[in-house]
């Protein structure tokens, strides 16, 4: 960027010490913060006929004085001024609030332009803006910043004017020559130029194409670039398949693979051989079948030597997949061995020294597995289930203890395309959109309030079959308190209604986790059969016999939550129920539930959700790593999105990019924006 645009914003006239705090605290340091600060909505002074002109919509017309002003006070300083415009063939009253002055200023048969707020079934316009005479064209359309403090639109117009006036010339085009001239989009001077201040409807448009593409090209650029770099810098250690061995123990599975996870095994082995390292992200519905892909990557890394490491969030998952491994491995002659904080004493130092001699082959466990006193032998391969945290943190510890472990993230929460590539640009993404042959349709039906007694007995004809069921509490946003109260009151409430034929479990975040892995044992061991919780169970449980699961005050949860809950049942042979319970008055709300009851495909209702939600709400409050776009609209723009992305991915790829003096701008951009910064290259 050139050097005047990043010149502080007290270059400008008019900016003195006070204005620069208050333009700083809107986010505004340098005379291109000031130019990249985009209008969130127009003033539009357009003339326009009146009878296209909705209800309550604000609207210009010019016209003719035809009456006197009439001028009526009330209060002290309060006054209303009325007087009529012939507008074409509309008779319209104007009412003008506090402006007594105009009373004498106002001549019949005058011209005026007049702007403010339609009320067609009285056909008056309450004013917000007089003109004398006809509007100039330049002010067509105004541009209304948000500002805070003591600034006003009027006066951020000025400002953003006269830096416009001073440094526009020195506004450089970010996106290359060609593909400006591929997609006809404007040069960035006007782009910028015509969103402070479109001359028409057409030119905003147009600006506005070309800026979102200039947002998703950059934000694409950085993704591919840190790609790149992360490829070409961090070595993996290119391994050998023993493809005899895999595939045994893949004939060997109770199961054939389905299609997606013969093709997601095969990306993860692609990467496997590369000598870059791997940095994929796996997502998959509940009960895709991601642990066995998870298992015959740590397989094949095992039978080249290469020790693995799967981690998972909470204890009883980890004891879980502790089992299944062992299981699918047991006739091969790979050690795999659990490390938990329950594991102690001798146990834990058997494993830690087994560990160190390379005789544990994969471990499985929860996050600390690769801190403190754990040491690998020789680790290839890190594999981490149900979460999104494992990060930059984390890979810079096990590079610290010296390791290049290729790294595998597995999600069952469906992320829709658009936001996959995006949030995870960085990264390599497989999707297991699949399931296994024979699944049974999880039934799904919503039900009102009132018809509570009627779930009540249905859970305790299931009970009577031997199954169990789970009872998720309504939800109280921001009140852990309440949320908590909620489930003591349902568990007493259950408790009472079921004591004679069943055990009511309660599990709940204050509970401590060893209290949480006790509670769920017992339901794990049937000795509870039905189990209230908060949505603290949310994450990848395993209890096969339960098939019931009643979710209270539905509306209130997301898409995706309500799929990851349902998806804790129907993981036996038998036919099992989602209930959500709930009264939604919004549209939303009832459309929903009724898009739960219909589909079972967790890819297509996070992109369901993503429409009914947006973008920022789709992970929830404290992770998004949803980038914000100033303008750019990732689900609207998406076609946009995608274009952008390969455009990005072809540049960054060609030699040129790292060269050529034409690309220089756009090294610089990704230097200013930390892509260099060798903290997040690892
Ligand atoms: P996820 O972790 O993706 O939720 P799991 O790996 O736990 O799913 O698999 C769910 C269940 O489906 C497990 O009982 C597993 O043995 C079974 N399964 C996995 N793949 C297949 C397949 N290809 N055919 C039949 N059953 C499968
Ligand atoms: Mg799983």
């Amino acid at each position: 960027m050139s050097y005047e645009l990043e010149q502080n914003i007290s270059v400008l006239s008019g900016v003195g010490e006070e204005t620069a705090a208050l333009l700083n605290e809107m986010g505004i340091f340098t005379v291109n913060d000031l130019i990249e600060y985009l209008p969130y909505r127009y003033e539009d002074y357009r003339n326009k006929d009146l009878s296209e002109v909705k209800h309550d919509e604000r609207v210009t017309v010019e016209g003719v004085v035809h009456s006197a002003p009439l001028l009526q006070y009330f209060g002290k300083n309060k006054s209303r001024l009325t007087f009529r415009v012939l507008v074409d063939r509309y008779l319209v009253t104007v009412i003008c609030f506090n402006r007594p002055y105009y009373k004498t200023k106002l001549n019949l048969n005058e011209q005026v332009t007049v702007s403010g707020k339609w009320d067609q079934h009285r056909q008056t316009i309450t004013l917000t803006d007089l003109v004398f005479g006809s509007r100039t064209n330049a002010n067509e359309i105004e541009p209304v910043y948000s500002i805070k403090g003591k600034m006003s639109v009027k006066t951020m117009r000025k400002f953003v004017e006269q830096a416009f006036k001073k440094f526009g010339q020195y506004i450089e085009d970010l996106v290359p020559n060609e593909l400006m001239s591929k997609y006809k989009l404007m040069n960035r001077k006007e782009t910028m130029s015509l969103l402070h201040h479109p001359i028409d409807a057409n030119s905003l448009k147009q600006a506005r194409r070309s800026f979102v593409y200039e947002e998703f090209f950059l934000f694409q650029l950085k993704m591919q670039a840190l790609r790149k770099i992360q490829r070409n810098q961090s070595k993996g250690i290119p391994k050998v398949l023993h493809q005899d061995k895999i595939q045994e123990l893949i004939q060997s599975l109770p199961f054939p693979l389905t299609s997606a996870q013969n093709r997601v095994v095969k990306e993860i082995f692609n990467d496997l051989v590369s000598p870059s390292r791997m940095n994929r992200l796996l997502q998959g519905d509940v009960g895709s079948g991601k642990t066995v892909v998870a298992t015959i990557a740590l397989y094949a890394c095992a039978l080249d030597g290469y020790q693995g490491a799967l981690m998972v969030p909470t204890e009883i998952l980890a004891e879980q997949h502790f089992e299944s491994l062992s299981k699918l491995l047991q006739e091969t002659n790979i050690n795999v061995a659990l490390l938990t904080s329950s594991v102690k004493g001798k146990k834990r130092r058997e494993v830690l020294e087994r560990l160190k001699l390379g005789d544990v082959h994969i471990l499985v466990g929860t996050h600390a597995l690769i801190q403190d006193e754990v040491q690998f032998n020789k680790l290839g391969i890190v594999i981490t289930d149900e979460q999104h945290r494992f990060g930059v943190g984390q890979r810079r510890i096990l590079r610290e203890k010296g390791y290049f472990p290729d790294v595998l993230f597995m999600t069952a929460t469906p992320i829709p395309r658009t936001l996959a590539i995006t949030a995870f640009g960085e990264m390599d993404v497989s999707i297991i959109d699949e399931y296994p042959a024979g699944r049974k349709k999880i039934e799904t039906y919503w039900v009102k309030q009132e018809m509570f007694d009627r779930v009540l007995g249905f859970i305790e004809n299931e009970i009577k079959k031997g199954r169990q069921a789970y009872v998720i509490c309504p939800l109280i946003e921001e009140s852990e308190k309440l949320d908590l109260q909620n489930a003591l009151d349902l568990h007493s409430v259950l408790s009472f209604h079921y004591k004679s034929m069943a055990k009511v479990g309660l599990m709940h975040g204050k509970l401590s986790s060893s209290e949480k892995d006790e509670v769920m044992k017992a339901f794990a061991a049937n000795e509870v059969q039905i189990l209230v919780s908060t949505t603290v169970v949310e994450v990848g449980v395993n209890v096969p016999n339960a098939t019931v699961m009643v979710i209270y005050d539905a509306d209130r949860f997301g898409l995706s939550q309500l799929h990851q809950l349902r998806g804790r049942v129907g993981r036996g042979s038998e036919q099992s129920y989602c209930i959500l319970v709930g009264d939604p008055k919004s549209e939303v709300g009832k459309e929903r539930l009724t898009i739960m009851t219909e589909t079972n495909d967790g890819f297509e209702l996070s992109e369901k959700d993503l429409e009914l939600r947006g973008p920022g709400d789709f992970f929830g409050k404290q992770q998004s790593g949803v980038p914000e776009f100033k303008m750019a609209d990732m689900v609207h723009d998406y076609r946009t999105l995608e274009v952008a992305r390969n455009d990005a991915t072809m540049l960054v790829n060609s030699n040129d990019f790292w060269k050529a003096n034409e690309y220089k701008v756009l090294r610089e951009y990704l230097e200013r924006t930390g892509i260099f910064d060798s903290e997040k290259l690892d």
